[in-house]
């Protein structure tokens, strides 16, 4: 008999571990109030690298897990995956490459590559996810392999899936400070400006004050960023302003022409990420599976695969 699991959320995280499920012979419901493009995780760049994420040994070889996968479905172009240059800038000093790093064609960059704007960088190659495509492909390939999507629905308590399926997974990012319910997350509120395409070659970012970033796509450009401690998703118009000032600025570019404006909240919770699984009041076991921070994409493979197996243990 097929064992059925349930997962709150249709972010990345929701979308990836419902794919896993359903395509390892599970009957996989999502349940969600938001879906896909309506996110957080639509809000995001997305480069895949370790950013604003809370400590954990488990980080990198989930995000080294991730970048394997994402590697395959750039193959693809209809996944909406390719692979960047990533250029990783210091406003403060010289930086190296982390370790783990090495085997993606790092290396540090000349002084000729450095805009006036910082003092030091490396390049890395990277995969570059476009969010849209990216969770239409999620939601096309989890329908595909039997999966059933449910929208506008929220629960204010994970007992109440508990009795009707065999396994409750929790991918609620932010939410799940109620319903875990779990004190530590705290929302990282990013906004971002999509302007017009560039003449823009690799990505480029810098995470020392003011954040800063730029991503070509395929269609346009995503300038970022913001990192503050809120809720709101209301874009802010003065924040927009600054965003396209500085990326102006940093890439001696014209003038961007503003196509959209997007926020989203990071799911950061201060002693990491929680993949782990608990009992509920009713008996039923749900598995966690949120608090990525500004990682959320980069991890996303990796975590969902450590969420199948803890399953397989209980199942
Ligand atoms: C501006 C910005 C840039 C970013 N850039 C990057 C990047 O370059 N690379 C990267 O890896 N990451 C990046 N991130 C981080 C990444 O977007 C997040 O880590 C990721 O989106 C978290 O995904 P999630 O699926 O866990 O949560 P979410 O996308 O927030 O999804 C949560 C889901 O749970 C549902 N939900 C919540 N509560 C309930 C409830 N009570 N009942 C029912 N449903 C509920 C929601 O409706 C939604 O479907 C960025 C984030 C932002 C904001």
């Amino acid at each position: 008999m097929k064992r059925s699991v349930a997962i709150v959320g249709a972010g990345v995280s929701g979308l990836t571990s419902a794919i896993l499920f359903a395509e390892n012979g599970f009957e996989t419901a999502v349940l969600a109030e938001e879906i896909g493009d309506e996110t957080n995780s639509a809000a995001a760049g997305a480069i895949w690298y370790p950013y604003d994420v809370g400590p954990g040994a488990e980080v990198v070889p989930w995000a080294l897990i991730s970048y394997g996968r994402f590697l395959e479905l750039a193959r693809d172009p209809q996944t909406g995956v390719s692979l960047v240059e990533l250029r990783v800038f210091s406003r403060t000093g010289p930086i190296m490459p982390p370790e783990w790093a090495q085997p993606f064609a790092t290396r540090a960059l000349e002084a000729g590559e450095i805009p006036a704007a910082f003092v030091g960088g490396f390049s890395i190659r990277v995969p570059l996810i476009e969010t849209t495509k990216y969770l239409a492909y999620l939601k096309s390939r989890l329908t595909n392999a039997g999966g059933l999507i449910t929208r506008a629905v929220r629960f204010n308590d994970l007992s109440e899936l508990g009795n009707s399926f065999d396994l409750v997974v929790n991918c609620a990012g932010v939410g799940a400070r109620e319903l875990a319910p779990d004190p530590e997350l705290e929302p990282h509120r990013g906004q971002v400006a999509i302007v017009e395409k560039l003449d823009l070659s690799y990505a480029v970012v810098c995470d020392d004050p003011p954040l800063m970033y730029a991503i070509p796509r395929s269609a346009d450009c995503v300038f970022g960023g913001t990192n503050d401690i809120s809720e709101d998703r209301q874009p802010d118009p003065t924040q927009t302003a600054r965003i396209i000032k500085e990326c102006e600025r940093v890439l001696e570019s014209s003038k961007a022409v503003l196509l959209r404006e997007r926020v989203g909240l990071r799911p950061c919770r201060k002693s990491g990420v929680r993949v782990a699984a608990e009992k509920l009041g009713d008996g039923g076991t749900v598995i966690h599976n949120y608090g990525h921070g500004g990682a959320g994409f980069t991890l996303s493979w990796g975590c969902a695969q450590t969420v199948l197996e803890l399953a397989r243990g209980f199942l």
